[in-house]
């Protein structure tokens, strides 16, 4: 199927130019003015944006947490993914102690198999750096595609990891050529703040974030810099919520550390006082990190304009008000963490960051898709409209006016945290290599033509000069 998107203005992260867009085998084959074809179909991008599809590196789709598992699979999750434009997600991969690496693999190629409806990759996470461990890490980097590391610092007894499993993790990415990311939160301070809490009868659910205070988000950033630099590795830090995180991360940047830092939408937009809505509601808002106080977000939306923050994650994990965040009513600790954010991502990033003038429109396509290739060893593949790339392509209207709301979102799940915001823009059509998926705003995909992308070793993809050379 041969298709061209015509009169449409094509955005990538350099360049914002008039292009049609010429499609052929699932890949971009031309870029040019007036191109035409007999038999492609014609698409029509009059007044809209040409966006390379959204990548989002960080949800988390099927996911057990807390005795009950995510609302979103990686069915209703890639659908909701592709209403909202983008086109890959890399989801966590979690494992236990004394598991293989391989094993945990199988089990979410299992949760995603003939599911999803977008391209997707996996994080792995690394719960002990033991001899087993570190011996078949390099065989899932090779064999698998498996190009990055979560280690959780907080979440203690559960996922979190003690210092010398994050330094040897450090140690052997840098030898193999893979990322590091880093949940960094004191799971031990946390683990006392959240006892004594409890202990003197405070179980609200805005007692999560009172027992997670910035400094605790700060002091772990710290910790997993100066771990990282000593090294001499590379890290990445997951959903940066607080400006005591931001200001270390920018810190250690301009001393040359390689540290990149992801923020959420959340944090962007709402603010720790949500936690505080009367009749329980404020359990829709508790994840972890929490909602910090308002004047945080103004200086979240500075680290991305003077990209001290680089890539803009959902963190999707999505659990009901109803049945599931109330298995925490009369403890917060019990509350899931987690929400349905997948599908808002970036058209939130637009509105709100490119519509009120906060950043430009190629550092959107930057924070949204770009970056997130470069980093992810999907570069340029995905990530970018270039001769050669994944046709993977959203056609946006940048005039839309419209009301996020759980009643119009395509999550399978019973709320959304955006509910009744006014936004300006809107994801038209989606296509992922080639393909709608998404057509005028009907879903048109299939389950199962989401493909498992092997990555690219870290740096190898940022070095990528043209899709000539990586094409040989
Ligand atoms: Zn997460």
């Amino acid at each position: 199927m041969r298709r061209i998107i015509k009169n449409g203005t094509v955005v990538t992260a350099a360049d914002t130019y008039k292009a049609d867009v010429f499609i052929e085998n699932g890949v971009i084959s031309q870029i040019g003015a007036n191109l035409t074809a007999p038999d492609a179909e014609i698409i029509d991008a009059d007044g809209c944006y040409v966006f390379p599809g959204g990548i989002d590196p960080h949800t988390h789709l099927d996911m057990p947490f807390g005795g009950t598992t995510t609302r979103d699979d990686f069915e209703t999750g890639t659908i909701a993914a592709a209403f909202g434009g983008t086109t890959t997600i890399i989801d966590f991969c979690l494992t236990n102690k004394g598991k293989t690496l391989r094993s945990a693999l199988e089990t979410w190629h299992a949760k995603s198999k003939n599911k999803a409806v977008i391209d997707y990759g996996f994080h792995l996470q690394i719960v002990e750096a033991n001899e087993n461990v570190l011996n078949e890490l390099p065989q899932v980097i090779e064999e698998e595609g498996i190009t990055s590391f979560k280690v959780f610092m907080a979440y203690k007894n559960q996922f979190q990891a003690d210092d010398e499993t994050l330094f040897r993790t450090l140690i052997a990415a840098k030898e193999h050529g893979a990322l590091v990311m880093v949940h960094a939160e004191n799971g031990d301070v946390i683990d006392y703040l959240v006892k004594k809490a409890l202990a003197d009868g405070n179980t609200d659910p805005i007692y999560h974030a009172l027992t997670r205070p910035p400094e605790a988000e700060g002091e772990a950033t710290g910790r997993a810099i100066t771990l990282t630099d000593l090294a001499d590795s590379q890290l990445y830090i997951v959903h940066v919520s607080c400006a005591e995180a931001a200001r270390k991360i920018a810190e250690a940047r301009s001393k040359g550390i390689e540290i990149w830092g992801e923020t959420c939408p959340q944090y962007l937009v709402l603010d720790q006082s949500y936690l505080e809505k009367p009749h329980f509601e404020g359990a829709k808002y508790v994840w972890s990190p929490p909602l910090r106080e308002k004047w945080n977000q103004d200086v979240l939306w500075n680290a991305l304009k003077a990209g001290e923050l680089q890539t803009l994650g959902s963190d999707q994990c999505s659990f009901d008000f109803i049945g599931q965040k109330e298995l925490g009513r009369d403890d917060f600790s019990k509350i899931p963490n987690g929400g349905p954010i997948i599908e808002d991502r970036v058209s939130i990033l637009f509105s709100e960051g490119v519509k009120k003038g906060r950043i430009s429109l190629n550092q959107f396509v930057d924070l949204t898709s770009t970056r997130a290739a470069k980093l992810f060893g999907l570069y340029p593949k995905k990530g970018t409209i270039a001769v050669g790339a994944d046709a993977d392509i959203v056609i946006f209207n940048p005039d839309t006016e419209r009301v996020l709301s759980a009643e119009t979102h395509h999550m399978a799940v019973d709320y959304n945290p955006f509910e009744g915001m006014q936004i300006t823009g809107e994801p038209v059509s989606v296509l992922s290599r080639g393909e709608f998926v998404i057509r005028e705003k009907q879903f048109v995909g299939k389950p199962g033509s989401g493909q498992y992308i092997k990555r690219a070793k870290y740096g190898k993809s940022q070095q990528a000069k043209t899709i000539e050379t990586a094409a040989k």
